[in-house]
């Protein structure tokens, strides 16, 4: 793999491929092959976010003018170029994160699924009219295009997270800067490739790939920005909310999660098995919805927990783009030293450590970052690792003796993203359904799974109250209320008509 030459990537700012002003770059290195040099990627800082932006703000003048009709239109060339290119993109989503190939083209396919959702919106764009309360007076809502977006990624959806954000922005006549992650910026780089073989016009999106102080803060922090579209930790979402609010900027948060899987002793116990390991296990445990506690029912406890220790040691753990494996990689050593970290702590608290609880080192797994899959056991709600999102390969289980604890362990959590209850009782699922604080609640299925077509996001810590999906416009256009008067003399609301 070494010897072909590694390939250098440019910025794109108002159509053009440049260099970082300082001339600093970094390396995408595959995490299952670290002599796999995927590019050299620019490591921009405020003077490269400043060009970026000002490219952003030009072309705004005249994108906010193209019908939202036309705008859609590159869209959906958009979403038909995807699907011819998906087998590229996802192996090259494959080598530059881990995650196995099956789940790459899901992740490409969600940027096509997103590509023709938000296009069908250039026909709607919906506002409303409403009468007015005097005579002779027309009253309407119109959405407008709120500016330039900056937009910050992170690296486990690294095409269809991107997409969720730009798609939306661009439909509604927005233009856009965004950085992706550190991990993944090819994925970005082939979806904004998309958009321009697409048709969009230069410095309508901007990409400025670097580090989060370096290059996602000046984004944060650039006066000419309007908004901010951010996907990340909770902790780095914190700081991007308090550095925005000092020039007032609306910022859609959607960052961390610690999903439980609530099982019945009414449930399948095979399919919640089978959902189990995938929610726990699919994308290496690195989702934000991955299901990182699986609540018991005490009758089937120990019968479930035989059954998933057993299948979870026995995944194929290895390079995602060969056939037969399972799991793939962490994406980077700071995942591993996370993983290996919440292991110590885990079993310093007492919960007992059923399989996995290692890096594997050995063998084909030594140029990589891979974490063996894990099960605790005997996990309590208060132990960290039942409250504290890993983002690994690492799942507590918990029993419950009742439906109604079960709710209130699911609950007792900082986060609100994903939920799941397996069981056969109806009752009981609307019970959860209304009971559960999360942004989204699956019903003998996984915490995995979203559909771009629902709002995506979450409560408490999750998220500030944005939504992806189903929502996004909402924070990519503001509203303007428009009043005509045809009646050709001064009318005062609230006053001429208050007889
Ligand atoms: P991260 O917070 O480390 O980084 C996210 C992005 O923020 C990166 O692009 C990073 O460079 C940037 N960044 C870092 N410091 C910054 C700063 N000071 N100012 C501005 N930008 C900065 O997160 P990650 O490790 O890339 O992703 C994993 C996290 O993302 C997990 O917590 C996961 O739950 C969450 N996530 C949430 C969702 C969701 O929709 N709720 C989806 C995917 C991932």
């Amino acid at each position: 793999m070494t010897s072909t030459p590694i390939k250098t990537y440019s910025n794109l700012i108002g159509g053009e491929w440049l260099a970082s002003k300082s001339g600093q770059t970094f390396q995408n290195i595959n995490p299952a092959d670290h002599s796999d040099i995927i590019g050299v990627f620019p490591a921009s800082n405020a003077d490269d976010v400043a060009l970026a932006v000002a490219a952003a703000k030009k072309a705004y003048a005249t994108w906010r003018l193209v019908p939202a009709p036309k705008r859609a239109e590159i869209l959906y060339r958009a979403g038909a170029i995807l699907s011819e290119r998906k087998e590229q993109y996802a192996r090259d989503m494959t080598r530059e994160m881990g995650k196995v190939l099956a789940e790459t083209r899901g992740d490409v396919q969600e940027a096509i699924d997103e590509a023709y959702y938000v296009a069908g919106e250039g026909r709607r764009l919906f506002g409303v009219t409403v009468p007015s309360e005097l005579q002779n007076k027309f009253a309407m809502s119109v959405r407008m295009p709120v500016g330039v977006i900056g937009m910050i990624a992170p690296w486990n959806f690294p095409m269809a997270i991107p997409s969720w954000k730009l798609f939306p922005a661009l439909v509604a006549g927005n233009t856009c800067v965004i950085k992706p992650a550190e991990d993944t910026p090819l994925s970005t780089y082939n979806l904004v490739q998309t958009l321009i073989d697409a048709g969009l016009p230069p410095g309508v999106v901007n990409i400025v790939s670097g580090y989060g102080p370096e290059a996602g803060a000046p984004l944060v922090e650039h006066p000419d920005v309007r908004a901010i579209s951010f996907t990340g930790s909770s902790a780095t979402g914190s700081l991007v909310a308090q550095r925005a609010a000092a020039t007032f900027k609306p910022v859609s948060l959607e960052m961390g999660g610690k999903n439980a899987m609530i099982v019945m002793d009414d449930a399948n116990l095979e399919l919640a098995l089978e959902g189990a390991l995938w929610g726990a296990f699919g994308t290496t445990g690195q989702r934000c919805t991955a299901t990182s506690r699986i609540l018991l029912h005490k009758n089937i406890a120990a019968e479930f927990t035989q059954k998933l220790v057993a299948r979870a040691a026995a995944l194929k753990v290895g390079n995602g783009l060969e056939d037969g494996i399972e799991v793939g990689p962490q994406v980077n050593d700071q995942q591993i030293e996370t993983s290996t970290s919440y292991c110590a702590i885990a079993i310093a608290e007492g919960a007992q450590l059923l399989t996995g609880g290692k890096a594997l080192t050995e063998g084909s797994y030594a140029n990589g970052t891979f974490f063996a899959p894990t099960v605790f056991g005997g996990v309590k709600p208060h132990m960290r690792i039942a409250r504290e999102e890993v983002f690994g390969p690492v799942v507590s289980l918990i029993e419950f003796s009742t439906f109604e604890e079960a709710i209130e362990i699911a609950n007792s959590i900082d986060y609100g993203l994903s939920t799941a209850l397996y069981t056969k009782d109806i009752n009981r699922a609307f019970s959860a359904i209304r009971d559960l604080e999360a942004g989204i609640t699956y019903i003998n299925a996984p915490t995995i799974g979203a559909e771009v077509h629902l709002p995506f996001g979450g409560v408490k810590q999750t998220g500030n109250g944005h939504r992806e999906g189903l929502g996004a416009l909402d924070f990519y256009t503001t509203w303007k209320s428009v009043y005509i008067d045809s009646s050709d003399t001064l009318q005062r609301a609230q006053i001429d008509n208050a007889e």
